[in-house]
């Protein structure tokens, strides 16, 4: 892959591709159950990838990114990428959740058919499956001696785990034998026991300067009802536990994660490198290599946070086109394209560091600029009256212009539509009075109508508040664009417009930044304090009949204004929605 930049996750992949380093991977001890776990034979030739969300929320930029790199990262070497629902905590999880991540990531253009020789027909793992296999795991480490029941309470556990300044101190269950712990930890299975009344420990070590080898807790009690094991367990394996069997029996060769994992590698190594010693996983074990998390400026990437926008009704729900999620990003005009993009440009590093938000929306804007038919809007309209019209051109008569759809693309057509006495334009285009270096409509001055005639200003008409109603022009017959001298007369401005005669009516939802501070949690101050007030306006505004033909998701490019998307939910042909994707340009220090 040289055309792509390297990375340090590549040049890992690289060398363990042509170290051959998962070539030889088996297993050692007695044959354990990993010869009938759910990946299969080992594939030794590939690298293996996962995405494992937790089914708990809807999917947002930030894994965007994490979709980006490890389904591209299989694709670009031949491996694959496992979809794996880490659904090992009973309590928070839903099939709406699930579901929408399977949208997500087939929208973003990624799979999980399973191409590879193993035979398998899909990459979609649920970590739930697993469940036996854990519970196996942890009666193992018990029986050699690495995990104990320990029964202190919360708290004592959290005294004599110390902190960074002191070492831990051993509890008084540490010493029970296997049989003991056997014995308890079979009990806590069978529901003999209160929740929170006792867990299972590794057994690492209590003074480690890494306070995760603190003898962390890997089985707690917990009565809960599981979306897809039901009621059969009431004891569930820790995140920390659960997440590297998972990635060593899918047989994953490199496991990603973001940075605040690093200070888990340790125990991920340990505790595989005890599994690989019973013969309950294959050696060698998976290994886990972090990179930056996203983040992005005005932006919040917490499914938490999230979710507490649209459970207190701050946004319109989870696609409301403000929210950073993947549908809300999708339902306001972006791409897979512009995300594919938007990754490949911000790269992974491994120090944690800020986007800035213009990133985004300048791999939209790239994307869309070359592909999105062109269209005329006039968001603000007040009627321009060519008051010379019946004189010049005919009473009633109405004047063909037409437009190149796109104007790099010829191939595409031209797209037509009629001028006549009355056309609709920018109340901002027009200023009685203009500031200097205003070019476009005042009294005497002369600008051209986009793909139509040039006209001159001669005044305007107000109502009793002072506010301008109308304004009225003349048109200069013979400049018509794309006829013999049209550029005769020489103007600065050139304005769009739409007529009046066959004008669409359409609302147009105009967005901005959903958060006024770049760092919306950041600073101790609650980030709904920091919500834009201003972050939508919804606006009746005239569009030209070629969008009559809207489609939702169709994007368009309104000549001045920016990217414009055909809402996916409201939009229906005779009442046209559209959202702001994006701007022309770079708007976003301003
Ligand atoms: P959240 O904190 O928003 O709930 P999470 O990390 O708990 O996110 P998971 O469902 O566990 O959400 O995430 C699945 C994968 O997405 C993880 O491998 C995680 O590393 C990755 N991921 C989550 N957030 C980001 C982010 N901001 N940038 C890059 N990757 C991310
Ligand atoms: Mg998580
Ligand atoms: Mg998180």
């Amino acid at each position: 892959e040289a055309h792509k930049p390297s990375n340090f996750l590549r040049q890992i992949i690289e060398k363990d591709l042509a170290e051959g380093t998962y070539g030889s991977r088996r297993w050692g001890g007695s044959p354990g159950d990993a010869a009938h776990h759910a990946a299969g034979q080992p594939d030794p030739a590939r690298v293996r990838l996962r995405f494992p969300p937790e089914p708990n929320g809807y999917l947002h930029v930030g894994h965007a990114k994490s979709i980006c790199l490890n389904f591209g990262l299989a694709r670009d070497y031949g491996g694959v990428c496992h979809l794996r629902f880490d659904d090992t905590n009973p309590e928070k999880e839903d099939t709406e959740y699930v579901n929408s991540i399977k949208d997500a990531v087939q929208w973003l253009g990624f799979g999980w058919d399973n191409k590879s020789p193993a035979g398998h027909e899909s990459n979609l793992y649920q970590a739930s499956d697993y469940f036996d296999f854990m519970y196996r795991a942890a009666e193992y480490l018990i029986e050699a001696g690495h995990a104990y029941v320990d029964e202190q309470t919360v708290e004592q556990m959290r005294i004599s785990r110390g902190d960074f300044a002191h070492p831990g101190t051993d509890s008084p269950f540490r010493s029970r034998t296997p049989e003991q712990n056997l014995a308890r930890f079979r009990e806590m299975r069978d529901g003999l026991h209160e929740d929170g009344s006792m867990v299972l420990r590794a057994k690492i070590d209590m003074a480690s300067p890494n306070i995760n080898l603190r003898d962390p807790a890997i089985y707690r009690i917990r009565r809960a009802h599981h979306h897809h094991t039901g009621d059969k367990w009431c004891i569930y394996p820790m995140y920390t536990f659960a997440h590297p069997i998972e990635d060593a029996l899918e047989q994953i060769t490199h496991s990603l994660c973001t940075l605040e994992f690093e200070d888990q590698r340790p125990f991920y190594d340990w505790l595989l490198d005890r599994l690989c010693e019973g013969g309950l996983v294959a050696t060698p074990h998976p290994h886990q290599y972090e990179f930056a998390r996203l983040n992005l400026t005005y932006v919040l990437t917490s499914k938490r946070k999230l979710a507490q926008l649209v459970y207190d009704h701050k946004v319109s729900g989870w696609d409301d086109p403000r929210m950073p999620t993947i549908v809300g990003l999708r339902r306001r005009g972006y791409t897979p394209e512009a995300l594919q993009l938007f990754a490949e440009r911000i790269g992974v590093t491994k120090s944690d560091s800020w986007i800035d938000y213009s990133t985004l929306e300048g791999a939209l804007r790239d994307t869309l600029d070359p592909i999105a038919p062109r269209a005329m809007a006039v968001l603000d309209p007040i009627k321009l009256v060519l008051t010379n019209w019946d004189a010049v051109m005919g009473a009633g008569k109405l004047d063909d212009c037409s437009a190149p759809v796109h104007p790099h693309h010829p191939e595409l057509g031209k797209r037509s539509f009629k001028i006549g006495k009355e056309v609709w334009i920018e109340r901002t285009d027009f200023e009685e009075t203009p500031p200097k270096g205003f070019f476009r409509l005042f009294p005497g001055n002369k600008v051209r109508l986009k793909y139509g005639h040039v006209i001159e200003c001669t005044g305007c008409s107000k109502d009793a508040n002072g506010n301008v109603t109308e304004v009225q022009a003349t048109l200069i017959p013979d400049t018509k664009s794309g006829t013999p001298g049209s550029d005769a007369v020489k103007v600065k401005g050139v304005i769009t417009w739409v007529g009046v005669n066959d004008a669409v009516q359409a609302e147009v939802r105009l967005y901005e930044r959903l958060f006024v501070e770049a760092h919306p949690d950041a600073g101790g101050k609650d980030f709904i304090e920091n919500l834009n007030p201003n972050s939508l306006k919804v606006l009746q505004a005239v569009v030209e009949p070629s969008l009559a033909a809207a489609k939702a998701d169709d994007k368009f490019q309104f000549e001045r204004h920016g990217y414009f998307a055909a809402d996916r939910v409201d939009h229906a042909a005779g009442r046209p929605v559209f959202n702001l994707a994006v701007g022309l340009k770079d708007s976003w220090g301003k």
